[in-house]
Protein backbone atom coordinates (compact mmCIF):
# COMPACT_ATOMS: atom_id res chain seq x y z
CA UNK A 1 0.00 0.00 0.00
CA UNK A 2 0.80 3.17 -0.78
CA UNK A 3 2.00 5.20 1.96
CA UNK A 4 0.07 8.30 1.30
CA UNK A 5 -2.99 6.42 1.23
CA UNK A 6 -2.14 5.36 4.77
CA UNK A 7 -1.78 8.61 5.84
CA UNK A 8 -5.58 8.85 4.52
CA UNK A 9 -6.60 6.52 6.41
CA UNK A 10 -8.82 6.87 9.52
CA UNK A 11 -8.43 4.44 12.55
CA UNK A 12 -12.05 5.29 14.58
CA UNK A 13 -12.02 6.54 17.81
CA UNK A 14 -12.51 3.82 20.44
CA UNK A 15 -16.43 3.70 21.37
CA UNK A 16 -17.36 4.44 24.66
CA UNK A 17 -17.91 2.00 27.13
CA UNK A 18 -21.54 3.46 27.94
CA UNK A 19 -23.50 2.89 24.92
CA UNK A 20 -26.27 5.51 26.42
CA UNK A 21 -23.63 8.41 26.43
CA UNK A 22 -22.79 10.38 23.41
CA UNK A 23 -20.18 12.64 21.74
CA UNK A 24 -22.64 15.24 21.07
CA UNK A 25 -26.11 15.52 20.68
CA UNK A 26 -28.04 18.47 18.50
CA UNK A 27 -32.13 18.87 20.22
CA UNK A 28 -34.48 20.06 18.82
CA UNK A 29 -33.91 20.84 15.20
CA UNK A 30 -35.85 20.85 11.90
CA UNK A 31 -34.05 17.51 10.40
CA UNK A 32 -33.77 17.79 6.72
CA UNK A 33 -32.26 14.82 6.19
CA UNK A 34 -31.12 15.34 2.20
CA UNK A 35 -33.30 12.71 0.49
CA UNK A 36 -35.86 15.23 -0.42
CA UNK A 37 -38.31 13.99 2.13
CA UNK A 38 -40.40 16.57 3.96
CA UNK A 39 -38.80 17.91 7.66
CA UNK A 40 -39.14 16.74 10.85
CA UNK A 41 -38.45 17.36 14.12
CA UNK A 42 -35.91 14.88 15.98
CA UNK A 43 -32.65 15.14 18.10
CA UNK A 44 -29.52 13.64 16.74
CA UNK A 45 -26.68 12.16 18.39
CA UNK A 46 -23.23 11.74 17.87
CA UNK A 47 -20.93 9.32 19.00
CA UNK A 48 -16.88 9.54 17.40
CA UNK A 49 -17.39 10.35 13.73
CA UNK A 50 -20.95 8.54 13.39
CA UNK A 51 -24.16 9.88 13.43
CA UNK A 52 -25.30 6.91 16.01
CA UNK A 53 -29.31 8.07 16.84
CA UNK A 54 -32.14 10.54 15.36
CA UNK A 55 -35.23 10.31 17.53
CA UNK A 56 -37.39 12.84 18.64
CA UNK A 57 -36.41 13.14 22.26
CA UNK A 58 -32.82 11.59 23.34
CA UNK A 59 -32.42 11.57 27.03
CA UNK A 60 -28.89 10.32 27.43
CA UNK A 61 -26.38 12.92 28.32
CA UNK A 62 -23.40 13.62 26.17
CA UNK A 63 -20.21 15.74 26.33
CA UNK A 64 -21.80 18.62 24.82
CA UNK A 65 -26.16 19.16 24.03
CA UNK A 66 -26.73 22.20 21.66
CA UNK A 67 -30.15 23.12 21.41
CA UNK A 68 -31.15 24.51 18.12
CA UNK A 69 -35.03 24.73 17.96
CA UNK A 70 -36.03 26.58 15.29
CA UNK A 71 -33.26 25.40 13.47
CA UNK A 72 -32.94 23.26 10.09
CA UNK A 73 -30.20 20.48 10.64
CA UNK A 74 -28.84 18.95 7.57
CA UNK A 75 -26.17 17.18 6.24
CA UNK A 76 -23.00 18.87 5.44
CA UNK A 77 -23.17 20.30 2.11
CA UNK A 78 -20.41 18.77 -0.70
CA UNK A 79 -19.02 20.72 -3.25
CA UNK A 80 -18.58 18.69 -6.65
CA UNK A 81 -16.88 21.45 -8.07
CA UNK A 82 -14.35 23.41 -6.82
CA UNK A 83 -10.81 25.02 -7.27
CA UNK A 84 -9.82 24.22 -3.74
CA UNK A 85 -5.99 23.82 -4.28
CA UNK A 86 -5.77 27.58 -4.28
CA UNK A 87 -5.72 28.32 -1.37
CA UNK A 88 -6.18 24.86 0.80
CA UNK A 89 -2.25 25.31 2.23
CA UNK A 90 -2.63 29.46 2.80
CA UNK A 91 -6.10 28.60 4.51
CA UNK A 92 -6.61 24.68 5.78
CA UNK A 93 -9.62 25.80 7.20
CA UNK A 94 -11.49 26.83 4.57
CA UNK A 95 -13.42 29.40 6.51
CA UNK A 96 -14.90 30.69 3.41
CA UNK A 97 -16.83 27.35 2.87
CA UNK A 98 -17.55 25.48 6.19
CA UNK A 99 -19.13 28.78 7.45
CA UNK A 100 -21.50 27.90 4.29
CA UNK A 101 -21.92 24.86 5.70
CA UNK A 102 -19.75 22.87 3.45
CA UNK A 103 -17.80 20.28 4.57
CA UNK A 104 -16.46 17.96 1.30
CA UNK A 105 -14.58 19.77 -1.57
CA UNK A 106 -14.24 18.02 -4.36
CA UNK A 107 -11.17 19.21 -6.86
CA UNK A 108 -9.35 18.43 -10.21
CA UNK A 109 -12.13 19.57 -12.07
CA UNK A 110 -12.15 21.15 -15.87
CA UNK A 111 -9.65 18.58 -16.77
CA UNK A 112 -7.29 20.32 -14.39
CA UNK A 113 -5.51 18.32 -11.29
CA UNK A 114 -2.15 17.62 -10.57
CA UNK A 115 -0.22 14.61 -12.25
CA UNK A 116 0.74 12.20 -10.50
CA UNK A 117 -2.54 12.87 -8.00
CA UNK A 118 -0.95 10.45 -5.16
CA UNK A 119 1.39 12.86 -4.04
CA UNK A 120 -1.12 16.06 -3.81
CA UNK A 121 -3.48 13.82 -1.83
CA UNK A 122 -0.68 12.84 0.24
CA UNK A 123 -0.12 16.55 1.28
CA UNK A 124 -3.37 17.03 1.83
CA UNK A 125 -3.92 14.41 4.35
CA UNK A 126 -0.31 15.62 5.55
CA UNK A 127 -2.13 18.91 5.92
CA UNK A 128 -4.74 19.28 8.81
CA UNK A 129 -7.69 20.38 7.08
CA UNK A 130 -11.02 21.24 8.46
CA UNK A 131 -13.78 20.03 5.31
CA UNK A 132 -12.93 16.61 3.85
CA UNK A 133 -11.33 16.35 0.41
CA UNK A 134 -11.35 14.54 -2.83
CA UNK A 135 -10.57 15.03 -6.57
CA UNK A 136 -10.71 13.98 -9.97
CA UNK A 137 -8.21 12.93 -12.34
CA UNK A 138 -8.05 15.97 -14.90
CA UNK A 139 -7.93 14.94 -18.92
CA UNK A 140 -6.12 18.12 -19.81
CA UNK A 141 -3.43 17.22 -17.47
CA UNK A 142 -2.84 14.17 -18.47
CA UNK A 143 -2.56 15.35 -21.98
CA UNK A 144 -0.69 18.08 -21.26
CA UNK A 145 1.86 15.47 -19.31
CA UNK A 146 2.01 13.45 -22.62
CA UNK A 147 1.71 15.60 -25.53
CA UNK A 148 2.45 18.83 -24.51
CA UNK A 149 -0.12 22.36 -25.03
CA UNK A 150 -0.40 21.30 -28.68
CA UNK A 151 -3.03 21.02 -31.34
CA UNK A 152 -3.03 17.87 -33.04
CA UNK A 153 -4.43 14.23 -32.54
CA UNK A 154 -2.46 12.08 -30.50
CA UNK A 155 -0.40 8.35 -31.79
CA UNK A 156 -1.44 5.44 -30.46
CA UNK A 157 1.49 5.53 -28.05
CA UNK A 158 0.86 8.94 -26.64
CA UNK A 159 -2.96 7.67 -26.25
CA UNK A 160 -1.67 4.75 -24.25
CA UNK A 161 0.23 6.67 -22.05
CA UNK A 162 -2.81 8.75 -21.26
CA UNK A 163 -4.69 5.71 -20.63
CA UNK A 164 -2.02 4.80 -17.73
CA UNK A 165 -2.02 8.30 -16.32
CA UNK A 166 -5.86 7.99 -16.01
CA UNK A 167 -5.69 4.60 -14.59
CA UNK A 168 -3.38 5.35 -12.11
CA UNK A 169 -5.07 9.07 -10.80
CA UNK A 170 -8.13 6.70 -10.64
CA UNK A 171 -5.90 4.25 -8.10
CA UNK A 172 -4.65 6.82 -6.63
CA UNK A 173 -8.23 7.53 -5.76
CA UNK A 174 -9.66 10.39 -8.20
CA UNK A 175 -13.55 9.95 -8.11
CA UNK A 176 -13.52 9.68 -11.87
CA UNK A 177 -12.10 11.90 -14.79
CA UNK A 178 -13.27 15.24 -15.85
CA UNK A 179 -12.56 17.59 -18.67
CA UNK A 180 -11.69 20.81 -19.83
CA UNK A 181 -12.46 20.58 -23.36
CA UNK A 182 -12.84 24.93 -23.21
CA UNK A 183 -9.45 24.90 -22.60
CA UNK A 184 -6.40 24.74 -23.80
CA UNK A 185 -5.67 21.83 -24.28
CA UNK A 186 -8.43 20.05 -23.61
CA UNK A 187 -10.08 22.14 -26.67
CA UNK A 188 -7.76 20.34 -28.82
CA UNK A 189 -9.06 16.79 -28.24
CA UNK A 190 -10.91 14.99 -29.92
CA UNK A 191 -13.92 13.71 -28.64
CA UNK A 192 -12.98 9.70 -29.58
CA UNK A 193 -9.73 10.70 -27.65
CA UNK A 194 -11.98 11.52 -24.31
CA UNK A 195 -13.90 8.32 -24.61
CA UNK A 196 -11.12 6.14 -24.88
CA UNK A 197 -10.07 7.70 -21.20
CA UNK A 198 -13.46 7.81 -19.90
CA UNK A 199 -13.50 4.32 -20.43
CA UNK A 200 -10.45 3.90 -18.08
CA UNK A 201 -12.20 5.40 -16.00
CA UNK A 202 -15.39 3.99 -16.37
CA UNK A 203 -14.53 0.88 -15.82
CA UNK A 204 -12.86 1.84 -12.41
CA UNK A 205 -16.36 2.63 -11.06
CA UNK A 206 -15.40 6.72 -11.81
CA UNK A 207 -17.73 9.65 -13.20
CA UNK A 208 -17.38 12.17 -15.96
CA UNK A 209 -17.48 16.07 -15.15
CA UNK A 210 -16.89 17.97 -17.77
CA UNK A 211 -16.38 22.00 -18.40
CA UNK A 212 -18.14 21.66 -21.64
CA UNK A 213 -15.82 23.09 -25.44
CA UNK A 214 -18.69 25.89 -25.70
CA UNK A 215 -20.75 27.44 -23.29
CA UNK A 216 -22.30 29.82 -25.94
CA UNK A 217 -22.38 29.80 -29.69
CA UNK A 218 -21.99 25.58 -29.61
CA UNK A 219 -23.39 24.73 -26.76
CA UNK A 220 -26.32 22.67 -27.96
CA UNK A 221 -23.81 20.78 -29.26
CA UNK A 222 -21.26 20.70 -26.52
CA UNK A 223 -24.51 18.74 -24.87
CA UNK A 224 -24.61 16.53 -27.17
CA UNK A 225 -21.12 15.90 -26.83
CA UNK A 226 -20.83 15.50 -23.22
CA UNK A 227 -23.88 12.86 -23.45
CA UNK A 228 -22.28 10.76 -26.02
CA UNK A 229 -18.79 10.70 -23.50
CA UNK A 230 -21.06 9.46 -20.66
CA UNK A 231 -22.97 7.20 -23.37
CA UNK A 232 -20.17 5.62 -25.23
CA UNK A 233 -17.40 5.54 -22.29
CA UNK A 234 -19.90 3.85 -19.92
CA UNK A 235 -20.20 6.00 -17.12
CA UNK A 236 -22.39 8.54 -15.84
CA UNK A 237 -21.76 12.02 -17.21
CA UNK A 238 -22.06 15.39 -15.78
CA UNK A 239 -22.14 19.11 -17.47
CA UNK A 240 -20.32 20.76 -14.94
CA UNK A 241 -21.17 24.65 -14.01
CA UNK A 242 -24.19 24.78 -16.19
CA UNK A 243 -25.10 28.29 -17.95
CA UNK A 244 -25.83 30.06 -21.51
CA UNK A 245 -23.22 32.59 -21.88
CA UNK A 246 -24.08 35.79 -23.88
CA UNK A 247 -27.19 37.44 -24.76
CA UNK A 248 -27.13 36.01 -28.25
CA UNK A 249 -27.98 32.24 -26.79
CA UNK A 250 -30.00 33.01 -23.78
CA UNK A 251 -32.66 30.76 -23.63
CA UNK A 252 -31.29 27.97 -24.96
CA UNK A 253 -31.58 26.25 -22.08
CA UNK A 254 -34.79 25.12 -23.05
CA UNK A 255 -33.11 22.84 -25.15
CA UNK A 256 -29.92 21.52 -23.25
CA UNK A 257 -32.45 20.50 -20.34
CA UNK A 258 -34.70 18.79 -22.81
CA UNK A 259 -31.56 17.03 -24.62
CA UNK A 260 -30.78 15.96 -20.83
CA UNK A 261 -34.24 14.77 -20.33
CA UNK A 262 -34.04 12.86 -23.06
CA UNK A 263 -30.59 11.70 -22.52
CA UNK A 264 -31.88 10.25 -19.29
CA UNK A 265 -34.69 8.92 -20.87
CA UNK A 266 -32.73 6.23 -23.30
CA UNK A 267 -30.49 5.32 -20.42
CA UNK A 268 -27.77 7.78 -20.09
CA UNK A 269 -26.80 8.81 -16.81
CA UNK A 270 -26.45 12.60 -17.16
CA UNK A 271 -26.85 15.06 -14.41
CA UNK A 272 -25.69 18.67 -14.11
CA UNK A 273 -23.94 21.01 -11.56
CA UNK A 274 -24.64 25.19 -11.37
CA UNK A 275 -23.54 27.87 -9.16
CA UNK A 276 -26.24 30.77 -8.74
CA UNK A 277 -24.81 33.62 -10.00
CA UNK A 278 -24.93 35.26 -13.38
CA UNK A 279 -21.07 35.95 -13.72
CA UNK A 280 -18.70 33.25 -14.33
CA UNK A 281 -14.99 33.35 -13.69
CA UNK A 282 -12.25 32.25 -15.34
CA UNK A 283 -8.56 33.50 -16.60
CA UNK A 284 -9.35 36.49 -19.42
CA UNK A 285 -7.25 34.57 -21.88
CA UNK A 286 -8.86 31.71 -21.94
CA UNK A 287 -12.00 33.60 -21.62
CA UNK A 288 -11.24 36.09 -24.88
CA UNK A 289 -8.62 35.08 -26.50
CA UNK A 290 -9.55 32.08 -29.41
CA UNK A 291 -7.92 29.40 -28.51
CA UNK A 292 -5.42 28.80 -31.30
CA UNK A 293 -4.22 31.71 -29.94
CA UNK A 294 -3.22 30.28 -26.91
CA UNK A 295 -1.52 27.00 -28.18
CA UNK A 296 1.70 25.99 -26.71
CA UNK A 297 1.16 28.11 -23.30
CA UNK A 298 2.43 31.96 -22.84
CA UNK A 299 5.75 31.49 -24.51
CA UNK A 300 3.95 30.56 -27.74
CA UNK A 301 1.41 33.30 -27.22
CA UNK A 302 3.59 36.31 -26.89
CA UNK A 303 5.13 36.15 -30.52
CA UNK A 304 1.20 35.59 -32.27
CA UNK A 305 0.60 38.87 -30.43
CA UNK A 306 3.70 40.61 -31.01
CA UNK A 307 2.89 40.32 -35.26
CA UNK A 308 0.92 43.14 -36.53
CA UNK A 309 -1.28 40.75 -38.87
CA UNK A 310 -1.60 38.29 -36.46
CA UNK A 311 -2.34 40.27 -33.23
CA UNK A 312 -5.26 42.20 -35.24
CA UNK A 313 -6.71 38.72 -36.09
CA UNK A 314 -6.60 37.71 -32.67
CA UNK A 315 -8.24 40.64 -31.93
CA UNK A 316 -10.85 40.52 -34.15
CA UNK A 317 -11.98 37.41 -32.32
CA UNK A 318 -11.66 38.35 -28.93
CA UNK A 319 -14.13 41.89 -30.03
CA UNK A 320 -16.68 38.63 -31.66
CA UNK A 321 -16.00 37.46 -27.92
CA UNK A 322 -16.44 40.76 -25.97
CA UNK A 323 -19.66 41.33 -28.25
CA UNK A 324 -21.67 37.96 -28.24
CA UNK A 325 -20.18 35.70 -25.41
CA UNK A 326 -18.22 36.34 -22.35
CA UNK A 327 -17.95 40.03 -22.61
CA UNK A 328 -21.57 40.24 -22.49
CA UNK A 329 -21.65 42.87 -25.32
CA UNK A 330 -20.19 45.63 -22.70
CA UNK A 331 -16.64 45.89 -21.60
CA UNK A 332 -17.81 46.92 -18.09
CA UNK A 333 -19.05 43.44 -17.86
CA UNK A 334 -15.68 42.24 -17.48
CA UNK A 335 -14.27 42.55 -14.50
CA UNK A 336 -10.54 42.01 -13.11
CA UNK A 337 -10.64 39.73 -10.05
CA UNK A 338 -6.97 38.95 -9.42
CA UNK A 339 -3.75 40.73 -10.91
CA UNK A 340 -0.84 39.28 -10.17
CA UNK A 341 1.67 42.36 -11.68
CA UNK A 342 -0.29 45.06 -11.24
CA UNK A 343 -2.77 45.14 -7.99
CA UNK A 344 -4.60 48.17 -8.96
CA UNK A 345 -5.91 46.58 -11.19
CA UNK A 346 -8.09 44.25 -9.04
CA UNK A 347 -11.46 44.84 -9.09
CA UNK A 348 -11.31 47.31 -12.04
CA UNK A 349 -13.59 46.61 -15.70
CA UNK A 350 -12.11 46.22 -19.29
CA UNK A 351 -13.80 49.77 -20.09
CA UNK A 352 -11.96 51.34 -16.91
CA UNK A 353 -8.47 50.19 -17.62
CA UNK A 354 -9.35 50.86 -21.60
CA UNK A 355 -9.78 54.54 -20.49
CA UNK A 356 -6.88 54.21 -17.88
CA UNK A 357 -4.77 53.19 -20.94
CA UNK A 358 -5.34 56.35 -22.56
CA UNK A 359 -7.90 54.74 -25.24
CA UNK A 360 -11.46 55.70 -26.62
CA UNK A 361 -13.70 53.16 -25.08
CA UNK A 362 -15.22 50.69 -27.97
CA UNK A 363 -15.28 46.92 -28.24
CA UNK A 364 -12.33 47.30 -30.52
CA UNK A 365 -10.03 49.04 -27.66
CA UNK A 366 -11.38 46.79 -24.96
CA UNK A 367 -9.98 43.87 -27.01
CA UNK A 368 -6.74 45.46 -27.61
CA UNK A 369 -6.85 45.81 -23.68
CA UNK A 370 -7.32 41.81 -23.01
CA UNK A 371 -4.78 41.54 -25.01
CA UNK A 372 -2.67 43.73 -23.52
CA UNK A 373 -3.52 42.43 -20.27
CA UNK A 374 -2.64 38.90 -21.87
CA UNK A 375 1.01 40.45 -22.94
CA UNK A 376 1.67 42.02 -19.12
CA UNK A 377 1.10 38.29 -17.81
CA UNK A 378 -2.59 37.41 -17.67
CA UNK A 379 -5.13 37.61 -15.03
CA UNK A 380 -8.57 36.21 -13.33
CA UNK A 381 -11.80 37.90 -14.76
CA UNK A 382 -15.29 38.10 -13.65
CA UNK A 383 -17.71 37.60 -16.65
CA UNK A 384 -20.99 39.28 -16.27
CA UNK A 385 -23.15 37.25 -19.41
CA UNK A 386 -25.57 34.73 -18.28
CA UNK A 387 -29.40 35.38 -17.54
CA UNK A 388 -31.51 34.76 -14.63
CA UNK A 389 -34.33 32.93 -16.42
CA UNK A 390 -32.02 30.64 -17.59
CA UNK A 391 -30.54 30.05 -14.60
CA UNK A 392 -33.64 29.60 -12.57
CA UNK A 393 -34.40 27.25 -15.62
CA UNK A 394 -31.26 25.06 -14.86
CA UNK A 395 -31.68 25.70 -10.91
CA UNK A 396 -35.15 23.46 -10.77
CA UNK A 397 -34.03 21.09 -13.15
CA UNK A 398 -34.15 17.55 -11.03
CA UNK A 399 -31.02 16.38 -12.44
CA UNK A 400 -29.26 19.33 -10.92
CA UNK A 401 -26.88 20.12 -7.99
CA UNK A 402 -25.28 22.97 -6.44
CA UNK A 403 -21.76 23.06 -7.06
CA UNK A 404 -19.19 26.25 -6.40
CA UNK A 405 -16.79 26.55 -8.83
CA UNK A 406 -14.99 28.63 -6.34
CA UNK A 407 -11.66 28.74 -4.62
CA UNK A 408 -10.32 29.73 -0.98
CA UNK A 409 -9.55 33.04 -1.07
CA UNK A 410 -7.43 34.46 1.69
CA UNK A 411 -9.23 36.79 3.50
CA UNK A 412 -9.38 40.06 1.66
CA UNK A 413 -7.23 39.56 -1.10
CA UNK A 414 -7.72 40.38 -4.43
CA UNK A 415 -11.51 40.28 -5.60
CA UNK A 416 -12.54 37.14 -6.43
CA UNK A 417 -16.11 35.86 -7.76
CA UNK A 418 -18.87 35.57 -4.69
CA UNK A 419 -19.38 31.97 -5.38
CA UNK A 420 -16.41 30.76 -2.91
CA UNK A 421 -18.21 32.74 0.02
CA UNK A 422 -22.02 32.96 -0.97
CA UNK A 423 -22.81 29.64 -3.91
CA UNK A 424 -24.99 27.12 -0.76
CA UNK A 425 -26.57 29.81 0.81
CA UNK A 426 -27.13 31.93 -1.93
CA UNK A 427 -29.32 29.10 -3.07
CA UNK A 428 -31.21 28.79 0.46
CA UNK A 429 -31.15 32.61 1.29
CA UNK A 430 -32.42 34.05 -1.93
CA UNK A 431 -33.74 30.70 -4.68
CA UNK A 432 -35.60 28.69 -1.12
CA UNK A 433 -36.96 31.71 0.92
CA UNK A 434 -37.10 34.55 -1.18
CA UNK A 435 -37.72 33.57 -4.13
CA UNK A 436 -39.33 30.29 -3.80
CA UNK A 437 -38.32 28.71 -6.73
CA UNK A 438 -37.19 25.63 -4.66
CA UNK A 439 -38.33 23.89 -1.43
CA UNK A 440 -35.87 23.40 0.81
CA UNK A 441 -35.76 20.07 1.25
CA UNK A 442 -35.16 20.01 -2.47
CA UNK A 443 -32.47 22.72 -2.15
CA UNK A 444 -30.65 20.19 0.79
CA UNK A 445 -30.88 17.46 -1.64
CA UNK A 446 -28.71 19.00 -4.57
CA UNK A 447 -26.70 19.79 -1.99
CA UNK A 448 -25.71 16.64 0.06
CA UNK A 449 -27.56 13.55 -1.22
CA UNK A 450 -27.79 14.21 -4.92
CA UNK A 451 -23.56 14.51 -4.94
CA UNK A 452 -23.06 11.83 -2.24
CA UNK A 453 -24.88 9.26 -4.41
CA UNK A 454 -22.94 10.81 -7.62
CA UNK A 455 -19.69 10.50 -6.10
CA UNK A 456 -20.72 7.26 -4.67
CA UNK A 457 -20.11 8.79 -1.28
CA UNK A 458 -22.29 5.57 0.86
CA UNK A 459 -21.73 7.14 4.37
CA UNK A 460 -22.25 10.53 3.92
CA UNK A 461 -24.69 13.46 2.00
CA UNK A 462 -28.00 11.89 4.40
CA UNK A 463 -28.56 12.25 7.89
CA UNK A 464 -29.26 8.74 9.13
CA UNK A 465 -28.26 6.60 11.86
CA UNK A 466 -24.82 4.80 11.21
CA UNK A 467 -23.41 7.36 8.42
CA UNK A 468 -20.33 10.24 8.94
CA UNK A 469 -21.97 12.86 11.04
CA UNK A 470 -20.85 15.87 8.61
CA UNK A 471 -24.01 18.04 9.74
CA UNK A 472 -24.77 21.82 9.02
CA UNK A 473 -27.41 23.73 11.12
CA UNK A 474 -28.66 26.84 9.72
CA UNK A 475 -31.91 29.28 10.16
CA UNK A 476 -34.03 29.14 7.67
CA UNK A 477 -35.29 32.59 8.45
CA UNK A 478 -31.53 34.31 8.03
CA UNK A 479 -29.71 32.16 6.46
CA UNK A 480 -27.59 34.04 3.07
CA UNK A 481 -25.17 35.30 1.09
CA UNK A 482 -23.43 38.36 1.74
CA UNK A 483 -20.77 38.22 -0.28
CA UNK A 484 -21.01 40.51 -3.42
CA UNK A 485 -19.31 41.48 -6.87
CA UNK A 486 -18.71 44.72 -5.20
CA UNK A 487 -17.79 43.43 -1.68
CA UNK A 488 -16.82 39.38 -2.13
CA UNK A 489 -14.83 38.86 0.77
CA UNK A 490 -17.95 38.17 3.45
CA UNK A 491 -18.73 35.35 5.08
CA UNK A 492 -21.75 33.29 4.65
CA UNK A 493 -24.82 34.36 7.40
CA UNK A 494 -27.64 32.54 9.22
CA UNK A 495 -25.65 29.13 9.15
CA UNK A 496 -25.20 28.72 13.28
CA UNK A 497 -23.02 25.20 13.53
CA UNK A 498 -21.26 22.69 11.37
CA UNK A 499 -19.84 19.57 12.11
CA UNK A 500 -17.14 16.94 10.13
CA UNK A 501 -16.89 13.55 11.33
CA UNK A 502 -18.22 14.44 14.71
CA UNK A 503 -16.14 17.22 15.38
CA UNK A 504 -17.77 20.77 15.92
CA UNK A 505 -15.91 22.93 13.69
CA UNK A 506 -17.69 26.29 13.27
CA UNK A 507 -20.16 27.27 16.12
CA UNK A 508 -21.28 30.32 17.81
CA UNK A 509 -19.85 32.25 14.66
CA UNK A 510 -16.36 31.42 15.02
CA UNK A 511 -13.82 28.43 13.84
CA UNK A 512 -13.27 25.97 16.28
CA UNK A 513 -9.58 24.62 16.65
CA UNK A 514 -10.52 21.06 15.08
CA UNK A 515 -9.35 19.95 11.91
CA UNK A 516 -11.00 16.75 11.11
CA UNK A 517 -10.70 16.73 7.27
CA UNK A 518 -10.00 13.60 5.76
CA UNK A 519 -9.15 12.63 2.37
CA UNK A 520 -11.68 10.83 0.52
CA UNK A 521 -10.94 8.53 -1.82
CA UNK A 522 -13.02 7.44 -5.41
CA UNK A 523 -13.79 3.70 -6.36
CA UNK A 524 -10.91 2.86 -8.40
CA UNK A 525 -8.63 3.72 -4.57
CA UNK A 526 -10.89 1.57 -2.95
CA UNK A 527 -10.83 -1.25 -5.29
CA UNK A 528 -6.96 -1.54 -5.03
CA UNK A 529 -6.81 -0.99 -1.19
CA UNK A 530 -9.57 -3.39 -0.81
CA UNK A 531 -11.03 -1.05 1.99
CA UNK A 532 -14.53 0.91 1.68
CA UNK A 533 -14.39 4.54 2.68
ZN1 LIG B 1 -14.96 25.37 -15.29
Amino acid sequence: MRRWLLLALVVPVVLSAQPSNYDLIIRGGRIVDGTGSPWYRSDLAVRADTIVRIAPSIAATAARVIDVKGMVVAPGFIDIHTHARRGIFEVPTADNYVRQGVTTLLEGPDGSSPIPLGPFLSKIAATRITPNFGSFVGQGSVRSAVMGDVNRPSTAEERERMRTLVRQGMEEGAFGLSTGLFYVPGTFTPTDEVVELARVAASMGGIHISHMRDEAKGVLESVKETIAIGERGGLPTQITHHKIIGKKYWGQSVDTLRLVDDARARGVDATIDQYPYTASSTSIGSALLPAWALEGGAAATRPRLKDPATRARIQAETANLLRDERGGGDPRNVVVARCDWDQSLTGMDLAAITAKRGLAVSIETAADTALWIVEQGGAQGIFHAIHEEDLQRILVHPATMIGSDGEIPIFGKNHPHPRSYGTFVRVLGVYVREKHVLALEAAVQKMSAFPAQRLGLADRGVLREGLKADVVVFDPATVRDTATFAQPHSYAAGVALVVVNGEVVFDNGAMTAARPGRVLLGSGGELVNGVRR
